[in-house]
């Protein structure tokens, strides 16, 4: 019996895939096979591993007999050139899985060996390989007609990744490549991948003086002044949205007994995760997650139907033991706080519920300008709860999700261990894709907690939680936007969002008073009375992405005025200070999206350049 292609397939298959049969993909996927050749031309008996095609591009793993230089790099881009000038076509040759096994090992191509073994034993099984010029490459396909078909390309990078990505196997050399159908295409690429090292959260946290990072606590941000100041405005936002929504704010421990672990499964499921410690004779964990401790709030009260639903807004501190050797910043931390939601409610109330839910997240990410897409994840194969749980907990979250009328697409494999969830995703401005949001409906912890409510007739019912956080924790998603707005935030995140600058010495004591006005309406305003010349102070607020700057001179103090220049480059003059006041607060309170340079390069965010 041949294998279907969307039939359940095993990894082995999973990587003898080429990829969907998007023309992108499968141009990516051929400069795979063009770079695989010169790599073997330039060091021949090169063992090859994968080289799929991914987002942006393609890669190649291969084990080398030493380590790749960027000289190495060039020469096999010059070498992948030849073979687009010579126009090579690909061909598909078929072979009996035992004639494949013994080309390839013939060839010394362990690894390839090791992939067609795992497939299935199976006499219809023919095993397809892919030839252009003299390099033959098992391969599924499909590719473009001939090597002449790649449009512009470049090598970008080489890295170690173990084969199948497993530390106990040989450490292969990743080369990382990318190829587009026109140059322009290609340039863009280019430069969205130069900002990205421009933006670099890290960098920009700071150089703006926002967070550091320090190997005293790794994997942990220290919030300095001013990143405090944006975490607290995301937060003020992220707390009206919930405080709209019917939710009141809860807060439990960070060290809890194994006890409580135990209960919710965590302890079995989650340890690897949780920081346990010894609490004199009992053993506790830092909290990873908030939900079984805001469950004993719930089970505090007797509830009734009447109560339901209870809807909880839990910022507590969470602790999660992550691997502190990779350097992602706020990407990956050990100590984080999210904005996490928990509702109890009743089951003719999920509809609604999610429907709260898929609306909070909309208006939430509204101000940033942010389209969210969602992703319904369903059952993983390590989970809780029985094949008839998963069904009727995946069909509601479905029909509630197209009751919304939201566009989603499935995840299969992708849910939380203890119920299916809706994941939601961002676009941020240079087309990098980021999961944000989770909602997650559970059946599980309800029951491992024997959770209930009085129902109208009098007897005992159980209720259902709703799992949601919608930034995520605040470090991800300030380290997202950091790199999205390129450090200069609108003018209600920005931590500084007025500079006072006198020209001279005489005038600050009315800079001071614009200040005052400015903080009275609770804006956040410095004064810059260094004894530095205005435009070196002009040209640090602009280096600070500092998003209003006041100038004020004879004519400003004597006419109560200011002269305002924005980080974009407008300016004005003799601005009335109550009528300057008064429009930055209502930008500011109703979160504008502003200052906001239209750069003109679909970047839309203003990147504050000069
Ligand atoms: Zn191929
Ligand atoms: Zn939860």
């Amino acid at each position: 019996m041949a294998v279907e292609p969307d039939a359940e397939r095993s990894a082995a298959q999973e990587l003898l895939d080429a990829g969907a049969h998007d023309p992108l993909d499968t141009m990516r996927h051929s400069a795979a096979h063009v770079m695989a050749a010169a790599v073997l031309d330039l060091f021949p008996g090169a063992k090859l591993g994968i080289g799929p095609a991914i987002r942006d591009g393609f890669y190649y793993d291969f084990d080398l007999p030493r380590a790749l230089t960027p000289a190495d790099l060039e020469a096999i881009e010059a070498k992948m050139g030849e073979q687009v000038s010579a126009d090579l076509p690909f061909e598909r040759t078929e072979l009996e899985r035992d004639a494949a096994l013994a080309q390839l090992a013939a060839e010394g191509q362990d690894y390839k060996v090791e992939i067609v073994r795992e497939l299935p034993d199976d006499d219809a099984q023919v095993i397809s390989f892919y030839r252009h010029g003299t390099f033959n490459d098992l391969c599924r396909g499909p590719h473009v007609p001939s090597t002449g078909r790649l449009g512009p390309f470049k090598l970008l990078s080489s890295a170690g990744a173990y084969w199948r990505g497993d530390e106990h196997r040989p450490m292969l050399q990743r080369i990382y490549g990318t190829v587009w159908e026109s140059a322009d295409d290609l340039d863009r690429y280019l430069w969205r991948m130069e900002e990205a090292k421009k933006r670099d959260h890290r960098r920009l946290g700071r150089d703006l003086d926002l967070f550091t990072f320090h190997p005293e606590s790794p994997a942990a941000p220290f919030w300095h002044p001013k990143g405090m100041a944006l975490y607290r405005a995301l937060e003020a936002w992220s707390l009206e949205v919930r405080r709209d929504g019917g939710f009141a704010e809860v807060r439990a421990p960070t060290l809890v007994r194994k006890e409580l672990w135990e209960q919710s499964g965590h302890w079995d499921l989650y340890q690897d995760n949780m920081f346990v410690l010894d609490d004199y004779d009992h053993q506790s964990g830092m909290k990873p997650m908030n939900c079984p401790e805001d469950i004993l709030i719930y089970k505090t009260r007797s509830r009734s139907y009447r109560d339901l639903p209870l809807r909880f807004a839990d910022y507590s501190v969470l602790m999660r033991k992550e691997l502190t050797g990779a350097l992602s910043g706020m990407f990956r931390v050990r100590q984080l706080v999210q904005d996490d939601s928990h509702v109890f409610c009743r089951e003719d109330q999920i509809a609604a519920e999610i429907d709260l839910a898929l609306s909070l997240v909309q208006r939430q990410y509204a101000p940033f300008g942010f389209q969210p897409t969602f992703k319904l994840a369903t059952r993983p194969e390590k989970r809780l709860g029985s094949d008839e749980f998963w069904d009727m907990a995946e069909g509601r979250l479905r029909d509630a999700v197209e009751a919304n009328g939201v566009p989603y697409t499935l995840d299969p494999g992708g849910a939380a261990f203890y119920a299916p969830k809706i994941d939601v995703f961002i676009e941020d401005a240079l087309g990098r894709e980021w999961q944000l949001a989770t909602i997650q409906l559970d059946y599980q912890l309800p029951q491992r907690f024997d959770l209930e409510y009085r129902a109208a007739d009098g007897g005992f019912e159980r209720p259902v939680m709703i799992h949601y956080a919608i930034f995520g924790s605040f470090e991800r998603f300030i380290g997202i936007l950091t790199e999205h707005y390129a450090g200069a935030f609108p003018l209600w995140l920005a931590p500084v969002q007025v500079v006072v600058v006198p020209i001279a010495d005489r005038h600050i004591e009315y800079a001071g008073r614009v200040r005052d006005a400015l903080a009275a309406v609770g804006l956040r305003a410095e004064v810059d009375d260094r004894s530095e010349r205005m435009q070196a102070k002009l040209r640090d607020a602009q280096e600070q992405k500092i998003p209003v700057m006041v100038v004020v001179g004879d004519r400003d103090q004597e006419a109560g005025a200011v002269s305002p220049r924005l980080r974009t480059g407008e300016a004005a003059q003799g601005v009335p200070l109550d009528a300057f006041v008064a429009d930055l607060r209502g930008r500011s309170e109703s979160r504008e999206l502003w200052p906001y340079a239209d750069t003109g390069d679909g970047l839309g965010a203003d990147t504050g350049a000069a």
